[in-house]
């Protein structure tokens, strides 16, 4: 089973997080536009899809990734989202990942009967600095979700969380470095000190990755070879399982982290 649905594709670049958006690069790899945005008409419906058996192929209990090559509360894709909140809505038994960097669009694109929110979707807000914080996080933590989560990535800034992770609201906090040409470096000391805040707040803390550019101890660091900078952040032991949250998913019972930490790809929006 493929943990990620996208069912667009193609973004608009809106702040310095998004200077070397893998998308974008991997689309030019393709000889194709990233700016080019789209419907996926293949991987639409990909949540409802089922198998010879007639059993769903993303069974009960999974965690959905949503729109990694794009941004699920992207202005383009006003005119389909409200047929992707359906299909969110007919599997409450699975956990539905989304991650933004447009906070701001959230609340006039939740479908009528949100209320406080769905069971099985987290929303996620990425920041890269410090400015990217103050500017998101308090609209996160404004915003009627369940569950929310800070993705701090690409990771080029020192960042502290600290007065939103007092909050009690948010449940886990991802980091990585950045990856592929011209990477910008991520440095240890700013990994280490949101580590402690999350401990310090008992918030799960994951380490993603390095990077393709990591400095510590002043020196610095080219991992490029394919999985490398997540194995780097594996063996750095920096992650931290926080507090647990449990999710109501329909039929089953999942509690976080284990369901929510396994990306296949690397997370962008
Ligand atoms: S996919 Fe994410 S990183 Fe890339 S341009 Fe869109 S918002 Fe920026």
């Amino acid at each position: 089973m493929r943990n990620i649905w996208n069912p667009w594709h193609g973004c608009r670049k809106c702040s310095e997080g998004c200077q070397n958006c893998y998308m974008f690069f991997l689309d030019r790899l393709h000889e194709k536009d990233g700016g080019e945005i789209y419907r996926v008409k293949s991987a639409f419906r990909y949540p409802l899809s089922k198998d010879k058996e007639g059993r769903y192929k993303v069974p009960s209990g999974s965690t959905l990734h949503v729109c990694l090559t794009s941004d699920f509360f992207l202005e383009d894709a006003d005119a389909w989202r409200g047929e992707a909140w359906e299909i969110i809505r007919q599997r409450p038994d699975v956990m539905f990942f989304l991650l933004t960097k447009r906070p701001q669009r959230v609340r006039q694109s939740l479908p009528p009967d949100w209320n406080g929110g769905w069971e099985n979707v987290m929303l996620n807000v990425s920041v890269e600095n410090q400015r990217r914080a103050d500017e998101r996080v308090p609209i996160l933590l404004s915003l009627p979700f369940k569950h929310k989560g800070i993705m701090c990535a690409p990771l080029i800034g020192a960042v502290s969380l600290r007065t939103y992770l007092d909050s009690g609201r948010i449940e886990q906090v991802i980091c990585d470095g950045e990856n592929y040409p011209g990477a910008r470096p991520c440095r240890y000391e700013w990994v280490e000190s949101l580590r402690g805040e999350c401990v310090r707040a008992d918030v799960t803390f994951l380490f993603g990755g390095t990077g393709w550019r990591f400095v510590k101890d002043g020196r610095l660091y080219k991992i490029e070879k394919p999985g490398q900078a997540h194995e780097q952040a594996r063996r750095s032991g920096l992650s931290y399982e926080g507090r647990s949250a449990v999710y109501n998913l329909a039929g089953t019972q999942a509690s976080f982290p284990a369901t929510l930490f396994n990306v296949e790809d690397d997370d962008e929006a």
